[in-house]
């Protein structure tokens, strides 16, 4: 073996390196091939050895989109190439496809919205990304996945999780104005879940759908509303037995005889919780004037007791 390595031999070190996980040093055999063939004048080489490069160092930026954006770029120059990414053979314009989906759902899942027609957004673009998904990579294992995470998994199986997401959305996006919809969304989010073969989120999303689809009479004012922990609210109470026999024959519950709760709107809730918070203001003025009382009284006793000696 030649003392100086040729651009081909640092390919195939950065192949083994990949093989053992070791994506750093991948990264710098596959960029030195590049600067060499480059150098020799093989565009096609260098290109090849750059896109092995950006793939690898993915793996240090899982998280940002730019990375997979620009792997995809350059593979997209060598088309058809066959990449040898650890143990499989892929097209490199395959690969690009896949990296451009999985910079796409990054960026859709780093949506933050914070009013219905952002919920609603989001939701569309998460239901194009599961299309995508499985118009483009149905059958096919994602590359990227099983590379660094370990995990197998055809490209249509992201499809579930994205549409649980997007119905999870659209649920929050008409929280505010019809919370018995939102709970028919979550109802198909955890359907959803459940052929991705998440039956944690599958219950989260169960619970969702049996607050926002509860309706309560609201104890103090009478007023009906539906949406546990949004349009109303449960509060402690103290219930007797004769108290509790009166919700008897009544269509919507204004307490809970078990857990000895009593259901409040939003309304009125507030306002027992302003009042509550304005008297327990008043009570701590009332205690610092107490206090400051006491201190000068005991301030004057000092004073008194040094006078005498
Ligand atoms: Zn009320």
């Amino acid at each position: 073996m030649p003392l100086i390595k040729t651009a081909g031999d640092l390919v195939a070190l950065g192949h083994d390196l990949v093989q053992r996980g070791n994506f750093v040093e991948a990264n710098e055999k596959y960029s030195e091939a590049a600067r060499k063939f480059a150098k020799q004048g093989d565009m096609m080489g260098a290109n090849i050895a750059s896109s092995y490069a950006a793939v690898v160092a993915i793996g240090q930026q899982m998280a940002n989109p730019m990375a997979y954006r620009i792997a995809s770029q350059s593979l997209m120059n060598i088309g058809g190439f066959m990449m040898k990414i650890g143990l499989r053979e892929v097209p490199a314009n395959q690969l690009a496809t896949e990296l451009d989906l999985l910079a796409t759902e990054l960026e859709v899942l780093s949506l933050s919205p914070t009013n219905p027609q952002q919920f609603k957004d989001k939701a569309q673009a998460l239901q194009t990304a599961a299309m995508q998904f499985r118009a483009k990579m149905t059958g096919q294992v994602l590359i990227i996945p099983e590379l660094f995470s370990k995990t197998a998994m055809s490209g249509d199986m992201k499809a579930p999780q994205l549409m649980a997401l997007a119905e999870e959305a659209l649920g929050e996006s008409l929280i505010l104005e019809d919370p018995k919809a939102a709970a028919e969304h979550y109802q198909s989010a955890r359907l959803w879940w459940m052929q991705a073969g998440r039956q944690d989120f599958a219950d989260a999303a169960s619970m969702r759908v049996r607050a926002y689809g509860r309706a309560a009479k609201c104890w103090f004012c009478g007023r009906e509303v539906s949406g546990e922990g949004i349009h109303f609210v449960v509060m402690a109470a103290e219930l007797t037995d004769v108290v509790k026999r009166t919700g008897e024959g009544s269509a919507l519950p204004t307490f809970d005889p078990i857990n000895n709760t009593i259901f409040a709107c939003r309304g009125c809730y507030s306002a027992a919780f302003k009042l509550a918070d304005d008297l327990a203001i008043k009570r701590t003025a009332e205690l610092e004037v107490k206090i400051e009382r006491e201190l000068a009284a005991i301030r004057t006793q000092i004073r008194n007791l040094r006078g005498m000696h």
